[in-house]
């Protein structure tokens, strides 16, 4: 099964329409799709709607901002959610509120270091704007010449304790977990190789994800290579999640991997979708 369960339209930080994202997906052979737009559900009817005319099986889904511990911020996948529901909807909108507030402070800082009218060009590409991103201020960036790449970009300016980064309190993990399983979703660790975490600390952050009600984890993702699944597969195992195979595509070119290209999950895994199709 070819399966893509993590992708981002031009509703979160994404390049592309909900429609070219699907389109792109079924080109590559995808069979089974989701959209999951950060903290915003506002692209996925779109996506259901051409997936479904394309011949793809689509999952509803979303990417939610999580704060945990000591100001790691992590990210965490809802499948299968009723975008309808009010706990879910009502609490993705008080996460996306953070972000305008942030985004003006990400510009003063980039302001002190010598670089101008951040703000205004990160919202010039933020499409939808209540979902400013760093990923937004990344494009601007590149396009005044201040890195060779969106990448070069996060570890020169807006990565953790980069001179652009500002921290910032999103939702809780209980908080994640509790809406995504109250909308009658799975949740689902996204991309585990992008966090700073310890051994330890990712056992006790993996616990207490369970603890909710989490069920899942990206075994594949874009951001960690092919050498590194067996890691988080072993994770999988210990922990009795569910696999995930997850390009987390934003747009052509910007990362190793594109839509529905990652290798096969490891064959004693059992993947997410044995309960979302
Ligand atoms: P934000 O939610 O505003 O903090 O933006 C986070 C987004 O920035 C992520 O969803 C990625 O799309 C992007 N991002 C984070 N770190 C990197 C990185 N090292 N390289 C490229 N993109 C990144
Ligand atoms: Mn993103
Ligand atoms: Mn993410
Ligand atoms: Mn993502």
């Amino acid at each position: 099964m070819n399966a893509d369960m993590h992708c981002h339209s031009y509703y979160s930080d994404g390049l592309l329409s909900p429609t070219d994202v699907m389109r792109r997906a079924h080109a590559h052979g995808v069979e089974l799709i989701t959209l999951t737009d950060h903290d915003e559900t506002a692209g996925v009817s779109e996506a259901r709607d051409v997936a479904t005319e394309l011949g793809m099986q689509f999952v509803n889904g979303v990417e939610i901002s999580v704060t945990w511990g000591n100001e790691q911020t992590i990210h965490i996948v809802g499948l299968g959610i009723d975008v309808y529901n009010k706990a879910l909807s009502d609490g993705l909108e008080a996460v996306r509120g953070g972000r305008e507030a942030r985004a003006m402070q990400i510009g003063d800082q980039l302001a002190r270091e010598g670089i101008d009218g951040a703000y205004e060009g990160a919202m010039r590409h933020a499409r939808n704007p209540a979902l400013v991103s760093r990923s937004h201020f990344a494009r601007y960036l590149v396009e005044r010449g201040m890195a060779k790449d969106v990448k070069a970009v996060f570890s020169q300016w807006l990565g953790t304790g980069k001179p652009g980064y500002v921290s910032h309190q999103w939702a809780t993990l209980e908080q994640a977990v509790t809406w995504i399983t109250g909308a009658g979703g799975m949740a689902v660790v996204a991309h585990p190789g992008r966090y700073w975490l310890e051994h330890k600390e990712m056992e006790a952050f993996l616990a207490e994800f369970k603890s909710y009600g989490g069920r899942g984890i990206e075994v594949l993702s874009s951001s960690h290579k092919p050498d590194k699944v067996e890691i988080f597969a072993d994770y999988a195992r210990r922990f009795d999640l569910l696999a995930s195979r997850a390009s987390d595509f934003h747009a052509p070119g910007e990362s190793w991997t594109d839509l529905g290209k990652l290798p096969d999950l490891p064959r004693d895994l059992k993947p997410v979708w044995s309960e979302l199709i």
